[in-house]
């Protein structure tokens, strides 16, 4: 399918939103350790861009899911294909995800790790769609709110290609 890339928000603008994220979540930490909880594969660019304007006391643990479900939509039923390797007991985790869309993925893991007895958890995302929210979901930290369109870039992938560009593109068709 021919399809072209239009940049929505450019290099500079995000990497902008992450750094006043990052001063966001300094301020309401105020030096407490951090386990970040990056969400693979689409949270790793976004991820070590917000750690390094991190001003607490960070350590990083990676898991890889898949959602179960017809076509485009994510049905909220999750397989673990790669679980974190640290125990998050007694942890102040914050999950680092690329986008929230349906919120169907988001509100089954949060869950998920809840149960696993954390201190506190969080949930940080690069981007949100709330329009197209089913599950009652709200990030903590929101570097980007955007329209209804299918996005890649800085980790977000169409058939895992472009999550390298530096700048968020929406996917356009051509007919
Ligand atoms: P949810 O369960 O919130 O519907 O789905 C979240 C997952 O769907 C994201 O982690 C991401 O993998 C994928 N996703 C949702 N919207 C987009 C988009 O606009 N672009 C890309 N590349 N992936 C998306």
């Amino acid at each position: 399918m021919n399809y072209r890339i239009e940049k929505l928000i450019d290099e500079r603008e995000v990497s902008e939103g992450i750094k006043s994220l990052a001063e966001s979540i300094n301020r309401d930490y105020r030096g407490e350790s951090i386990r970040l909880v990056c969400i693979l594969k689409g949270g790793v660019f976004f991820m070590t861009e917000l750690a390094k304007h991190l001003s607490s006391e960070v350590t990083m643990d990676f898991m890889s899911v898949s959602s179960y479900g017809a076509g485009t939509e994510s049905s909220g039923v999750v397989k673990i294909i790669k679980d974190l390797d640290e125990s998050i007991e007694g942890e102040n985790v914050l999950v680092v995800e690329d986008i929230v869309d349906t919120g169907n993925t988001l509100s089954y893991l949060m869950d998920l790790l809840r149960d696993r007895n954390p201190k506190t958890i969080k949930l940080c995302t690069l981007l949100d769609k709330p329009s197209r929210r089913t599950r009652d979901i709200k990030a903590d930290y929101v570097a980007f709110t955007i329209p209804d369109k299918f996005v890649v870039g800085y980790g977000l992938d169409y058939d895992q290609k472009h999550r390298n560009l530096p700048y968020i593109g929406v996917v356009e068709f051509n007919d």
